[in-house]
């Protein structure tokens, strides 16, 4: 099976998991496993040596029950129509159990953005936006950044969208320079989520952040905000790791001075006062909180063993593989699924929507705190669900999503 096609079929496991203690009927199941719109588009465009090159690009709106389909934008050169879908059907469940009135979508573009100049970047975007220009809109389906896109693509997916319905429509995309309708706080919203969702579990388990341990693999945009903001909660971040190498300091690494360091020297790697550590150094500390936020597949059926921490939060999508996840369940880890610990991006885009189509905008403590009800409530739900049926918090989140997908797909009937 190509990697591509394991992509969908893992997220097919997880869905099956829940969905057969959920009883779904199999009319629903069938509708919610099927993708219902996957567009192929061809992108011309002139390189700047003069030759014209055709670029593939995906745009997939998974399932649009519930709203609008949500989710990035991704350029890259393992891009695949399959992995989109599967990322689309992800987009989805993260929505329903974050509890924003969004379906799931995702779009990517074969390409490689590192060998293309500014200029080349700026018309395949806009060359990609107008040819998936029929299927997006406001109310339609609202793309956002992904890996290797930005708030300047989605400036320029904004300017073209709003160049072909003549007026300007800021709502078509999220993740936007705040100068031009994007929302405060976004930036930091999915680390700030983490946070949240961390202390929440160890409250659930029976401690506070404040002055606990925290171990986080990852030091960009979601890991190195997590870490920051539970340090402002009193945690001690004891080890940080990034694709450069790791640090660790038992007695807490200093973050102000982390942080000015990593963007500095744009990895964490050589900080003063701190031991190096690996990615599998870093599993194995004995701390109290252990976040994954870089890439999938980093927690394995190999390394789980070694894992001495009470939980684990997603900050990544799909940083633990099923059999380690089954593992450390079965050990009595605390496992917070991605779909519901970083969910916190999605939520205030979906704020950033929110406040575009009204013409109004919130200060970041209004942003903040709406997101910190949101995830509370979403944490809440997922847990009380685990307890009902006796499952782990992904299972749990899955069995929360699906069912409020499928309660509408069934009160809004069959059009035929
Ligand atoms: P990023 O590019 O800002 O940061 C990624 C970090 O991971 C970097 O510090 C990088 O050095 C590090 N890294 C890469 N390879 C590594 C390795 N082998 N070992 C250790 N560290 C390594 O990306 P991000 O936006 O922080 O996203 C991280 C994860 O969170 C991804 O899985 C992404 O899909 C997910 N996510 C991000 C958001 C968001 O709003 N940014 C929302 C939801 C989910």
């Amino acid at each position: 099976m190509p990697k591509h096609g394991s992509v969908f079929s893992a997220m097919l496991q997880e869905f099956e998991g829940a969905a057969r203690i959920l009883d779904l009927d199999p009319g629903i199941w069938q509708i919610l496993t099927h993708p219902k719109r996957q567009i192929v588009v061809s992108c011309p465009i002139q390189r700047d040596n003069g030759q014209i090159e055709v670029f593939t690009g995906y745009r997939v709106q998974y399932n649009i029950t519930l709203g609008p389909a949500k989710g990035g934008i991704r350029y890259h050169p393992g891009v695949t129509l399959d992995e989109v879908t599967a990322l689309a059907a992800w987009m989805t469940w993260k929505c329903a159990v974050a509890q924003v009135p969004f379906g799931g979508g995702k779009g990517g573009i074969i390409c490689d953005p590192t060998t293309m100049s500014k200029r080349e970047l700026e018309a395949l975007t806009r060359r990609y936006t107008a040819e998936i220009i029929d299927a997006i809109g406001p109310e339609k389906d609202v793309p956002a950044p992904d890996v290797n896109t930005d708030a300047q693509i989605m400036a320029w997916f904004m300017d073209t969208y709003s160049m072909h319905v003549g007026h300007t429509a800021t709502a078509v995309v999220t993740g936007k320079p705040v100068e031009m309708g994007g929302s405060l706080g976004r930036r930091e919203a999915t680390g700030r989520g983490v946070m949240i969702i961390a202390r929440e579990s160890a409250r659930h388990l029976g401690f506070e952040l404040k002055g606990s341990t925290v171990a986080v693999q990852g030091f960009g945009n979601v890991g190195s905000i997590g870490a920051e903001l539970m340090h402002a909660e009193g945690a001690k971040i004891v080890a940080a790791t990034d694709w450069k190498g790791g640090v660790h300091n038992p007695k807490g690494l200093d973050m102000p001075a982390l942080l000015a360091w990593a963007a500095e020297h744009k990895t964490v790697a050589g900080f003063p006062g701190s031991e190096p550590i690996t990615n599998d150094q870093l599993f194995a500390l004995d701390v109290d909180v252990l976040v994954p936020a870089a890439l999938e597949n980093q927690i394995t059926a190999e390394n789980q063993a070694s894992i001495k921490a009470k939980m684990v939060i997603e900050g990544a999508n799909g940083p633990t593989t099923p059999d380690a996840h089954h593992a450390l369940h079965k050990r009595g880890v605390f496992v917070v699924p991605d779909i519901l610990a970083n969910a916190g991006g999605v939520t205030t885009s979906y704020f950033e929507w929110v406040q575009d189509r009204h013409g109004y905008f919130w200060s970041e403590k209004e942003v903040n705190e709406r997101l910190e009800v949101k995830m509370v409530e979403a944490f809440d739900a997922v847990l009380k669900t685990a307890k009902k049926h006796n499952v782990d918090m992904r299972t749990a989140a899955y069995i929360v999503a699906i069912n409020r997908v499928a309660t509408v797909t069934r009160m809004r009937g069959m059009y035929a």
